[in-house]
């Protein structure tokens, strides 16, 4: 079934992949800067963002030799400008620790500020070539959904190991392009649209996700529901979670557009003394009270952590 999967969207993607300006190079600093920006922004409006930026600061070094704040008015619109910031110090970083050359190492890209281990696979496999596999929202929901089934709720353990399980390894740039076109385009969150999907034939969750609620399930979406899946989404996670790992474990459809929901619902939970929610490494992560320290997987701000949440210590 893998191998079919891997034929059917790929085939798909060649024919129907949208002609995207980061999709026609591979030079790892733009590759870069295009992800940056897809974090927590839509394709449509990253596009004029990005070739203005890239007009400006064609290469790294000229992104390094800017100020901030140039660097950030360039920015803008787009929002999130914290990640402006983490760019260009990482600019800074690869040009007094790699002399200009953004590395080709995985832990080496996490280490450069801002760049998690989602950011850091793109990289390395849009920009070098590497076959490596690498997730987000979008491609968690898809290779879930594809893979696993309607019900299914992963770790991100889990999803590391099914992502890399599932790569072709011969072909990874064009699958891992594949997996997110078809979760901008087809497999929607809240309503995919499998009478469109290349995998239909073979995909687990086909036509179970999207459905009306019944009446009856009308508790099911309500806010005390919601309480009471974070509860038991974090029960048994002594490590806790990530706000955006909590939020895809809680509901299928969530997308960093939920965050301030979530955010409000976690510190109701945490004034209440039912959760913790503390910083971590640059990042607020959510326990059971008295659940213990955070594994690795907490210790990136990338797509999954920007945007800033409103609880633990810093939260007053
Ligand atoms: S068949 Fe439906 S649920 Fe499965 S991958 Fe395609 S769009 Fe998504």
């Amino acid at each position: 079934m893998i191998a079919e999967v891997q034929e059917w969207l790929i085939e798909w993607y060649r024919r129907e992949a949208r002609d995207l300006p980061w999709r026609r190079t591979h030079d790892p600093y733009h590759i870069l800067v295009s992800e940056v920006m897809l974090q927590q922004t839509q394709v449509e409006r990253v596009i004029p963002y990005y070739e203005r930026f890239l007009a400006r600061f064609p290469t790294i070094e000229s992104l390094a030799q800017a100020s901030p704040a140039e660097v950030i008015r360039l920015w803008g619109g787009l929002g999130y400008n914290r990640r402006a910031v983490y760019l260009w110090r990482a600019a800074r970083a690869v040009m007094e620790q790699y002399g200009g050359s953004i590395p080709k190492d995985r832990r080496e890209l996490q280490r450069l500020p801002g760049i998690g281990r989602y950011t850091a696979g793109a990289v390395l496999c849009f920009g070098f070539g590497e076959p490596v596999a690498f997730w987000d929202t979008n491609i968690a929901r898809v290779l879930t959904r594809i893979f696993l089934g309607p019900n299914a709720r992963p770790t991100s353990q889990e999803l590391d190991q099914l992502a890399e399980r599932v790569l072709p390894v011969d072909r990874a740039y064009e699958w891992n392009q594949a997996l997110m076109e078809l979760g901008a385009r087809v497999c929607l969150a809240r309503r995919p649209r499998c009478g469109d999907c290349p995998v239909h034939e073979l995909c687990r969750s086909v036509g179970t996700i999207g459905k009306p609620r019944r009446r009856s399930e009308q508790f099911t979406g309500s806010r005390r529901y919601y309480r009471g899946r974070i509860i038991e989404a974090l029960r048994g996670r002594w490590g806790g979670m990530r706000l955006d790992e909590l939020g895809w474990a809680v509901r299928e459809d969530y997308t960093p557009a939920h965050r301030a929901w979530l955010e409000r619902l976690v510190t109701d939970l945490a004034r209440e003394g039912l959760v913790e929610a503390a910083e971590e490494r640059g990042e607020y992560v959510v326990r059971l009270p008295g659940g213990g320290e955070t594994g690795d997987s907490c210790g990136e701000w990338d797509e999954r952590a920007a945007g800033g949440v409103k609880v633990g210590p810093h939260s007053a």
